[in-house]
């Protein structure tokens, strides 16, 4: 019987761990190799809370603090500290370095910490460990021992992993969610579209910190012991092939994971270790090991979406008839004058000159084509006005203020708006989700907005999918609405990334190779579409190849070369010039 609470209670403790990294790894894409960081420190802080003075110096261990606390302050205290632990470590996952870079680093930390507070018995005595943590609510009629608590213990393991549960599916099936799924498939992107990837990395670190840290609570509650042997990086690992076998993306695979990896295997081999004599110690221990990574390879070979992966959020179109497109009013007043000019921009990558000197503005209300040979520093030059690259040097004003060294989510909310050249869908989101995440400023698209619920943000939600229906069907894909983008065939995710920038609704548009691979039929609607938005007030600047297209849409066309401006001036003009077509024949 005891036996069985013991399981109840690591798989309570393992489930809240692994629902705590299936938000943060599966949903927020955020790969946090030092995962047991997080564990540890709410398990001490737990500990130190709920552990009395006078023991803190007793001669046989040391640690901080002893402030002997009720039950749940240690606890409560647990996840603070896990979730306040995850900021210094944002720096690391932040907007610049690279996913796999930042893994390797919080890696590498976490076996710095192992060895520091194995080695530095001052704060929480070292190797050997804290010991004799009071058990919650021990006292008086309460008796830790007693078989009514111990099953009380695993009845509130495992109500507190329904709320663990309860929590991140509230947050994940939100809008701020499904955000943070746009940023696990496509960062940069979702840089473009306006998503501060910064707040939203700090978010699901200290999200997944403060679950970790409650998760050692429990732990070091029940068994009343910590030491650095029980929080050894190789515990990550294991966190992580349960969420990948239980599928990642999906809470309750994480469950399930934390009940067939950690548990099942960890557990039960080594109480059938503790029982049989005739085997040498180390032996199980490490098959364990064995088995783990045979079970991650299998499992990446076979099944890597997992046992149950994530599921298909499938979101119902409006009725045609009641969706009164909420047609956008903008102010004609500034029409002809520049939205955006340049002024000697250069960008160097080692000794490419990319973009080498440009100097150009772009008409409010235009739609500008732009075209060069490949290599002409076109896409580049893309890159720096959306702020996806910084400029070497030069200035950028839009709209009369000088832009120049703004990040490109903060361009993108003030309408400056790309899209990329290579496919750029968000590949596990549907086509409707996709179009739904561009959708600036709805209430459910913040950590406490999530958590408000869906009452809170059901009217956005429900007028930026009337919006997303409305585009849909102008531009013929409403009947591929609930697929995931992934699955589309190349011209339908251009559509879904022009859509996408549309949702947005952008006042100035920067289109690359938008009709790159689109059916030449499709293309011509396309451009319709573009003139008819340009007609309406936006301002479209287009990288394209198709001379026919810019002969038909685009005036004026600006000629790049070799990272400089060429020539500018309707097509027709362009045409005359024997230098343009040198260029152009040349490259
Ligand atoms: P275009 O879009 O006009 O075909 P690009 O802007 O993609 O041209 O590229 C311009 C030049 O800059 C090319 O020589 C290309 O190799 C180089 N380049 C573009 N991006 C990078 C990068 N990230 N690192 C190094 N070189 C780059
Ligand atoms: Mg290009």
């Amino acid at each position: 019987m005891y036996y069985l609470i013991i399981l109840l209670v690591y798989a309570a403790v393992d489930a809240i761990a692994c629902l705590g990294l299936s938000q943060q790894f599966g949903v927020a894409g955020v790969t946090n190799f030092g995962f047991i960081i997080f564990q540890a420190a709410g398990a001490y802080v737990a500990a130190v809370l709920a552990l009395p003075k006078d023991t803190a110096d007793g001669g046989f261990q040391t640690y901080i603090g002893g402030y002997g606390l009720h039950f749940p302050l240690p606890w409560i205290g647990a996840a603070v500290a896990g979730g306040v632990l995850a900021l210094p470590f944002t720096f690391l996952v932040g907007r610049r370095l690279r996913g796999d870079f930042a893994a390797v680093g919080l890696l590498v930390t976490a076996v710095l910490l192992n060895l520091l507070v194995m080695n530095y018995r001052p704060l929480f005595n070292g190797d050997a460990g804290v010991a004799l943590v009071p058990a919650p609510l021990s006292s008086g009629m309460f008796v830790s021992t007693s078989n009514n608590y111990q099953y009380g213990f695993a009845i509130a393991g495992m109500i507190l992993v329904a709320v663990a549960y309860w929590f991140v599916r509230r947050i994940t099936e939100s809008p701020y969610g499904r955000t943070l799924r746009a940023m696990r498939d496509n960062d940069k992107v979702a840089d473009s579209l306006g998503k501060n990837l910064l707040a939203l990395r700090t978010g699901a670190m200290v999200t997944g910190g403060a679950i970790a840290g409650l998760s050692g609570a429990i732990l070091v509650s029940f068994i009343g012991v910590w030491s650095p042997a029980a929080w050894s990086y190789a515990e990550t690992i294991v966190l992580f092939t349960a969420v990948i076998i239980g599928g990642a993306g999906n809470h309750l695979g994480a469950i399930l994971g934390a009940v067939l990896v950690p548990v099942g295997f960890e557990e039960v081999t080594r109480f059938i270790s503790n029982n049989d004599p005739s085997l040498p110690p180390n032996l199980l221990p490490s098959l364990q090991w064995v088995a783990i990574g045979l079970l991650i390879v299998v499992f990446l070979w076979v099944r890597p979406q997992g046992v149950l992966p994530e599921r298909r959020r499938v979101i119902k179109l409006p009725d045609r008839a009641s969706t009164p497109a909420p047609a956008r009013v903008r102010d004609e007043d500034g029409a002809g004058g520049a939205i955006l000019s340049v002024a000697d921009v250069t960008k160097d990558f080692g000794g490419v000159h990319a973009v080498a000197g440009v100097s150009l503005s772009v008409g409010r209300g235009s739609l500008t084509g732009l075209i060069g040979p490949n290599g002409a520093g076109k896409s580049t030059l893309l890159s720096l006005l959306a702020g996806t690259e910084k400029v070497s040097s030069g200035r950028i004003t839009y709209l009369g203020s000088d832009i120049t060294g703004r990040p490109a989510f903060r361009r993108a909310r003030i309408g400056l708006v790309r899209t990329f050249q290579l496919a750029s869908e968000f590949k596990r989101l549907t086509v409707m989700e996709n179009l739904l995440s561009a959708v600036p400023a709805n209430r459910g698209d913040s950590f406490l907005g999530a958590l408000a619920g869906r009452r809170y943000w059901r009217r956005d939600e429900a007028a930026a999918t009337a919006r997303a229906a409305d585009l849909l069907e102008r531009f013929g894909l409403a009947a591929k609405a609930n697929d995931y983008a992934g699955e589309l065939s190349g011209g339908q995710r251009r559509l879904v990334e022009i859509m996408r920038a549309l949702m947005t609704e952008p006042d100035l548009l920067l289109l690359d190779e938008p009709m790159a691979g689109v059916h030449p039929e499709l293309a011509r609607r396309i451009g319709q579409a573009l003139r008819e938005l340009c007609r309406q007030g936006m301002t479209i600047l287009m990288v394209e190849h198709e001379l026919a297209i810019m002969d038909e849409f685009c005036d004026p066309v600006i000629v790049m070369a070799d990272g400089r401006v060429l020539a500018e001036g309707t097509m027709a003009e362009l045409r005359g010039r024997t230098e343009v077509v040198e260029a152009y024949l040349v490259g």
